[in-house]
């Protein structure tokens, strides 16, 4: 992430800025970027001296923030169908190159920031995000996961592939143990989770002592915890110890909204509303996945509980980042915007209100000014042929991805479409 003294004019764009507005339209302007920011942003010509600086005409394409993901595994390859155990056993060279190839699918489809939500080898996201910031492979910003943590009495507890606490001096030595390798974004197990038969979404796993210890632990640590928790009674837990970012949050009820909402702008909820979507609607017959075993998990019902409590959370104003288990192969690796495409459609969102939970209401979370078009925001950017203000689905489309901007560089140009 080198400081460059060089000024990039973007002209002839259609500029999508993400500072607020959720019915926000384009307008026609210029953006100027200087070394790793957003120096200037305008409607018509900004009046940049031409000399001094590199002009891109954009030829009437749209300019927004780049996108992110908050809710990633790494460790999920390209070909990956479900087998979690194969992952974590899988020889460490192949397993590198198959992280090199995910990190950049992410930035190729305008993806420049993701959240770890554990890995399947211990050190994935780490070793990733020190290859991409040391500039030896393309991929977005990592804010890395370790191994997921199960409670002893609840989903992963028999140590194959997570970690196990039993009680809160247990969990907080894992969580220092994580940190002090350079995890930042902790991966606890609060919930069961539907397709796991004898471990519904409905049980409720750890307490507040042990979540309240992980929480003081990360924060000693510069680090925050995330939780799987899809039962009401487990996201009203994760609100009130401080937990940062809550995955999933498929059942809330009126604790858990009050919860939340006493956090402020403090806690943000990331839904993965795409994945539960795409399994009810059967796209994972082809592997295998029967409409009878969907049936079983209660992910029907669960999406109906998902649509509806993500109603209540707008209306409280719980910030909600876009983020979505995505690299099975009937949500593969590349298809991220898809996640915006169900907010606008089964929750209502308009398209600009859906793009800024992948934009704005990100930095916030990992702590970056990052996801605005905005003067000192990092110029992280995203340039698409088509109007996602108006149809969100053009993110998703490669053909349409003009060019990706990290840290103020182009990082990915489409081959044929790039002026
Ligand atoms: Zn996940």
């Amino acid at each position: 992430m080198g400081q460059r003294s060089e000024r990039t004019l973007l002209r002839n764009a259609r500029v999508l800025t993400c500072t607020g507005d959720p019915h926000e339209a384009p307008f026609d302007g210029e953006v100027l970027v200087e070394g790793d920011r957003i120096a200037a942003v305008g409607a018509g010509s900004l009046g940049v001296d031409e000399a001094g600086a590199r002009v891109v005409d954009l030829r009437g394409a749209t300019v927004l923030p780049a996108l992110a993901d908050c809710h990633v595994h790494t460790s999920w390859p390209l070909d990956f169908v479900f087998d979690h155990g194969a992952e974590a056993a899988a020889p460490p060279a192949e397993h590198a190159l198959d992280l090199a190839a995910v990190a950049r699918t992410f930035l190729e489809s305008g993806y420049t920031l993701v959240v770890g939500a554990g890995v399947l080898q211990p050190d994935d996201d780490l070793l990733l995000q020190r290859f991409v910031d040391g500039g030896l492979l393309p991929g977005p910003r990592i804010v890395p996961s370790g191994l997921m943590v199960a409670d002893a009495r609840g989903l992963g507890a028999d140590g194959g592939l997570m970690e196990v606490a039993s009680d809160a001096a247990g969990l907080r030595e894992i969580v220092a143990r994580q940190c002090d390798a350079g995890v930042k974004a902790l991966k606890l197990f609060i919930s069961g989770d539907g397709v796991v038969p004898e471990h519904p979404s409905e049980d409720v796993y750890m307490d507040d002592a042990m979540l309240s210890a992980a929480v003081e632990e990360a924060d000693r640590h510069g680090a925050f915890i995330t939780v799987h928790a899809r039962s009401a009674p487990s996201v009203a837990m994760a609100a009130r110890t401080g937990v940062r970012l809550i995955h999933h949050a498929c059942f809330l009820d009126d604790d858990a909204v009050a919860a939340l909402e006493a956090r402020g702008p403090d806690v943000w909820v990331c839904p993965g509303l795409h994945y539960l979507w795409a399994m009810v609607s059967g796209h994972a017959e082809p592997w295998g996945i029967t409409r009878e075993q969907v049936e079983a998990s209660g992910y029907p019902h669960e999406l109906e509980a998902q649509v509806e409590g993500l109603g209540r959370l707008r209306q409280a104003g719980v910030p909600i980042v876009a983020g979505g288990d995505f690299g099975h192969q009937w949500t593969r690796h590349g298809t991220y915007a898809a996640e915006l495409e169900r907010y606008v459609e089964l929750v209502g969102m308009s398209p600009t209100e859906a793009i800024h939970t992948a934009t704005r209401n990100v930095g916030p979370l990992v702590g970056l000014d990052w996801g605005q078009m905005r003067p000192g925001a990092l110029a992280d950017l995203l340039v698409v042929d088509g109007e996602p203000a108006k149809d969100v689905s053009v993110l998703r489309d490669p053909d349409r991805r003009v060019a990706v901007v990290k840290d103020g560089a182009f990082a990915h140009v489409h081959p044929a479409r790039f002026p």
